[in-house]
């Protein structure tokens, strides 16, 4: 019965998924390899695979899984990339990006977020996934140019150091805006003589903070 139930949801989870926009097959592929159900804990577990934002610790939130198909989708990964996450919060976006692409970094101000999520990733045998405590608005110099970089907190504007470690042909997905209003999804590509922008759509997003968190 338990695996009738657990193969169900999935089917409903996915047809929520492209009935909201994520139809490209890899995107959908890596999302049903991940279960949400193990980023979500508390009282809010029973609602893993609805499409909404919960709460996850640090007053912070685990995003709705279609603008987590979105998102990942319009960064366009290949198999060689090597992405830059800021924001690890559950550690949901990189798994499903582990999936896709050769390396993650994932950046997060709490460090109790990226100890739980590095956690979750040892147990889960994610191993191409690295989480750092570090202000991502300065971005992760050390192991910097990435290929892609997708922020999943809201800035006033793309930081101009995220900017700075994209590689030429690259892309950075971002929401952009200010914390308590609409903010307005972006993808920056980096051609070979500056940055192109396109607004993909509305979202809204806890704000990217400067500094570390007390936590
Ligand atoms: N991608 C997450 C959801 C992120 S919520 C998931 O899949 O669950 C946004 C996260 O951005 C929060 O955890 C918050 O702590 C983090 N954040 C905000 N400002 C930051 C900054 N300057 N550097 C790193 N992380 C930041």
């Amino acid at each position: 019965m338990e695996d009738d139930d657990a193969s169900e949801r999935k089917m409903r989870f996915l047809f929520q998924l492209r009935s909201r926009g994520v139809t490209d097959p890899r995107v959908l592929a890596a999302m049903e390899r991940i279960d949400r159900g193990e980023f979500v804990r508390g009282q809010f577990a029973e609602r893993a695979y609805d499409d909404m934002p919960l709460p996850i610790p640090c007053g912070q939130t685990i995003s709705q899984p279609s603008v987590v198909g979105l998102m990942t989708q319009a960064l366009e990964t290949g198999p060689r990339d090597t992405v830059l996450e800021v924001g690890t919060g559950s550690g949901y976006q990189a798994a499903v990006l582990s999936g896709l692409v050769r390396r993650v970094y994932t950046v997060d101000r709490h460090r109790r977020l990226v100890t739980e999520a590095q956690a979750l990733f040892d147990r889960l045998g994610l191993t191409n996934i690295t989480a750092q405590v570090a202000d991502g608005s300065r971005g992760l110099p050390d192991q910097a140019p990435f290929d892609r970089i997708l922020v999943t907190a809201a800035a006033e504007d793309p930081p101009g150091p995220l900017l700075a470690q994209l590689k030429i042909g690259g892309i950075m997905v971002v929401p952009v805006g200010q914390s308590d209003a609409v903010q307005t999804l972006i993808r920056v590509r980096r051609g070979e003589d500056g940055f192109d922008y396109d607004e993909l759509r509305q979202v809204r997003f806890v704000p990217l903070v400067e500094g570390l968190g007390q936590t």
